[in-house]
């Protein structure tokens, strides 16, 4: 590094701030270890022409002053902070995402028992579908949000006109913006969602039963909705993750393979006329309980949660 910055070619380097250059140098090695040990690929270059663009720092220099922040070689700068940090600031990681937005993520050391929060105790089984986000035993349906519906279609818009601009003109780059944030809209809204979802869960529950991500709705291909969902539910799982340890729940993962739309929730019994998904609800011809496909699975799917927890 120290001869790159010497050479006239490279003297932008001395621009950079130098930890970032060093870090980069390290993730390098990092890469080049995981590809020997065939943990990976071989490394590939990061493009400057990506429109997404980051670099990492770390440094005892980032601290917070009020109203700013200050990063090596680039000194204060004016932020707005989504949240208290409690603990000590590890690095920092600066974004400009694909619509020109600048962002800065902090990873933090903090105490998690500064964190903990108390749940209500509740018990909750839920099934995720395709249509509605999910269903839950108790028979309420949480549908996605209604305007990303909306803003999947504008993007669908967006997208044809961006394809019918000419390349590197002035006008494919200003539509190529408008369409980053049309994704911007849809991930924040998405997001959101989430969140005040996953928080809601854990508040109220000790336990939380789902079942163990995809297989079922993988078989069957929706495309554009299926595309939203299964990234919705790979964020679901992973906030519901974190979210019960902060609240203590356990969060419980029951097997794909058990068949909880097919078993009849009161009496047990298997009904294979349910394998078919057009189903949506059924009366069980042992017990004659009458079920709505989704609850029904939902309450399975929480008893199959409380059997494996008592059995541990
Ligand atoms: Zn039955």
């Amino acid at each position: 590094m120290t001869q790159l910055k010497r050479d006239i070619d490279h003297l932008w380097l001395n621009e950079a701030d130098s930890i970032a250059l060093q870090q980069s140098l390290r993730d390098l090695d990092t890469a080049y270890q995981n590809f020997f040990k065939r943990k990976n690929g071989y490394p590939k270059y990061k493009s400057k022409h990506n429109h997404k663009q980051t670099y990492r720092t770390i440094s005892k220099i980032i601290r917070i002053e009020g109203k700013y922040i200050n990063l090596p070689k680039v000194g204060l700068v004016e932020f707005r902070q989504s949240r208290q940090i409690k603990g000590k600031i590890i690095n920092a990681t600066i974004t400009k995402n694909a619509s020109g937005k600048y962002f800065i993520s902090l990873c933090v050391e903090e105490d998690l028992a500064d964190d903990l929060k108390l749940n209500q105790g509740g018990e909750i089984g839920i099934d995720v579908g395709l249509k509605e986000f999910y269903t839950d035993n108790f028979g309420n349906v949480v549908l996605n949000p209604k305007i990303l519906k909306r803003l999947t279609k504008k993007l669908i818009k967006e997208q044809k006109r961006l394809s019918r601009r000419m390349r590197e003109s002035r006008n494919r780059e200003k539509q190529r913006v408008k369409v980053a944030i049309v994704h911007e809209k849809i991930a924040n809204t998405r997001l959101d969602f989430l969140h005040k979802q996953t928080t809601k869960l854990c508040r109220e529950n000790q336990t939380i039963a789902v079942e163990s991500l995809r297989v079922k709705n993988l078989l069957k291909n929706h495309k554009l909705a299926r595309a939203i969902s299964d990234v919705s539910w790979g964020e679901f799982f992973r906030q519901l993750s974190y979210k019960s340890i902060l609240y203590g729940c356990d969060l419980i993962k029951v097997p794909t393979f058990y068949p909880s739309s097919q078993t009849c929730s009161q009496c047990g019994s298997k009904n294979p006329l349910t394998k078919d998904l057009k189903v949506r609800s059924w009366k069980c011809p042992k017990c004659g309980a009458l079920h709505d496909r989704d609850e029904n699975a939902a309450k399975n799917i929480l008893a199959k949660a409380l059997e494996i927890k008592n059995s541990a």
